[in-house]
């Protein structure tokens, strides 16, 4: 049953230059809802959920991302959030997320957005060191950041996640320190920390090489990992996922979708879904996503095949906390395989980065879960281990 709901809003006012996203750079005017760009890609992005086949119980979570979401004039929300009720229906509970970023967003903008339903927003800040910003190509100033922050505080929102990098060019473990301690001052429900990936095809890539200077070396990228655990857990957070921290009762639960291996629906261009074990994703520019839209949206069938599945059930689950549940793994893929996967672990079970758990009353192996933080910082290596086994 597929009861998530994924929303790509690709305006953003310019590319920052670690990005890769598909994105339309629409430069610093402001969109208005009469824009000719926002009607037509917001026509299309209806035309789309429109098509798509029922499943017969209302989505439980939505996330606009993007792009830049909060570019978005609130009338184009408020249709497309209609849209979709109308379609698919909208529980009454469900989490519906956008991200925003500062300096594109006002107090009245914020306002129509949570009239519209939305009930968690996401904040993209990065870092709150000046020339960091300035040298990610990011439109906003440390200044924009408080603004927002002030914006988000006066409407009351509790569910709100700040957006931090790691691992830029020229960061050091101190400015990694006080973007960790600023975050927690604005006591955010949420927090996501990435660690930088240089994408061949951004501006980062093609003039930065990975542990190179003034990229901050692999020993220096570990500490930043372990710092942001170590003061985030000692402030009230869960690290409940590799990168994601949460109070109780605030993790992203559209988030925990993905991870958990489950079926969304995507709409707009770029965007990726998974329904009835197929993935299959749009395509990245708007004119192609508009003749696509034009010729009938149609999926190209890409099944996901069992080893695939075991796979990616694996690489997904262990970003969790919980990791995943070996019982479940045993009656989908076979006692076979389970064993296999347990013996290839061995070895990074006796250096203490995984961990197999045992139900205590029935003394049967029942869960497989990464350790914080070794384990989830060496995560790559566990599961390139894994991917090298030959299953049945
Ligand atoms: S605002 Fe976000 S999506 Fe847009 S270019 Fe920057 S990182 Fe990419």
């Amino acid at each position: 049953m597929t009861t998530a709901a994924y929303i790509h809003i690709p305006f953003c006012r310019r590319r920052c230059y670690y990005c890769d996203f598909a994105i339309s750079v629409v430069g610093d005017r402001d969109l208005t809802e009469d824009s000719i760009i926002v009607k037509d890609y917001i026509d299309h992005l209806c035309q789309e959920i429109r098509a798509t086949s029922q499943s017969n119980k209302p989505l439980q979570t939505i996330f606009f991302g993007g792009g830049t979401p909060s570019l978005l004039p609130v009338k184009q929300l408020e249709q497309v959030i209609n849209t979709i009720e109308k379609q698919f229906g909208i529980a009454s509970d469900a989490e519906i997320s956008i991200e925003i970023d500062p300096n594109t967003f006002d107090q009245e903008k914020l306002q129509g957005y949570l009239d519209c339903g939305v009930n968690r927003v996401s904040l993209g800040i990065q870092t709150f060191d000046e020339k960091l910003l300035e040298l990610c190509g990011r439109t906003h100033r440390v200044k924009d950041i408080f603004q927002a922050i002030e914006n988000i505080k006066k409407l009351s929102i509790e569910n709100f996640s700040l957006d931090l990098i790691t691992g830029l060019p020229h960061q050091t473990l101190d400015h990694c320190q006080t973007s960790l301690e600023t975050a927690i001052d604005i006591n955010p429900a949420h927090l996501s920390c990435y660690d930088l990936v240089l994408e061949p095809v951004t501006a980062f890539g093609k003039q930065y090489q990975p542990g190179k200077t003034p990229l901050p070396d692999d020993e220096t990228t570990a500490a930043m990992y372990r710092l942001t655990q170590q003061i985030l857990t000692t402030n009230g957070y869960n690290h409940y996922e590799i990168s994601n921290y949460a109070k109780p009762g605030y993790q992203c639960q559209h988030n925990r979708v993905y991870w958990e291996n489950k079926p969304y629906y995507g709409f707009g261009m770029s965007a990726a879904s998974y329904v009835a074990n197929q993935r299959y994703t749009r395509p990245r520019t708007r004119r192609e996503y508009y003749n696509w839209i034009k010729e009938g949206a149609v999926i190209d069938i890409l099944k996901v095949d069992q080893w695939d599945l075991l796979l990616e059930t694996l690489m997904l689950g262990l970003r969790l906390a919980e990791g995943v549940d070996l019982s479940i793994i045993s009656q989908k893929f076979g006692k076979n395989n389970l064993s296999k996967i347990l013996n290839c672990l061995q070895e990074y079970q006796n250096i203490n980065w995984v961990l197999i758990e045992k139900n205590l009353k029935s003394n049967q192996k029942y869960r497989l879960r990464l350790t914080d933080p070794e384990g989830f910082l060496f995560s790559n290596q566990i599961l390139t281990s894994l991917f090298e086994l030959e299953l049945d």
